[in-house]
């Protein structure tokens, strides 16, 4: 598999990215998670339900070692406690929590996009009522 090992021990995958930011391999005539592939070949099985998630929380990465099991449950408790544990900005009284994550050229970038709002929300970690909420301008009305 084609990667590039980076500062933070993540192995970068350089092939195709999808929509949502994850690494794609083509097998069979179809696109999987290169994560998945990743995981597959070395630490075992995956039935069709089982998510593979990244302790690194770097999409395209696909060491074996930041690569665990879960559900979609675990996925999102692992997301929540992510955001719990992590220093977030200041939160200025009206400022909306879900958008204070997000960049101005990040912001910009979605009001430009074509992309599926799930996929844009999925990409960014924000919610797609937060994507719409963009689009509308109802969010970040002075970009
Ligand atoms: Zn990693």
């Amino acid at each position: 598999m084609n990667y590039k090992i980076t500062q933070s021990g993540c192995h970068r995958w350089l092939g195709r990215i999808s929509s949502s930011g994850y690494g794609e391999v083509r097998m069979l005539g179809q696109y999987v998670g290169a994560h998945r592939l990743s995981y597959l070949l070395n630490k075992g099985a995956l039935g069709p339900e089982e998510m593979v998630l990244h302790s690194c929380d770097n999409r395209k990465c696909i060491n074996p070692d930041h690569l665990f099991k879960g559900d979609a449950k675990a996925n999102a408790e692992d997301m929540v406690r992510k955001k719990r544990n992590k220093p977030g900005p200041a939160i200025l009284p009206g400022e909306d929590h879900s958008t204070a994550k997000l960049a101005e050229n990040q912001v910009k970038t979605i009001k430009r996009s074509k992309a599926k709002g799930t996929d844009l929300a999925a990409m960014y970690g924000v919610s797609v009522s937060t994507i719409s909420k963009i689009r509308n301008g109802h969010l970040w009305k002075h970009l």
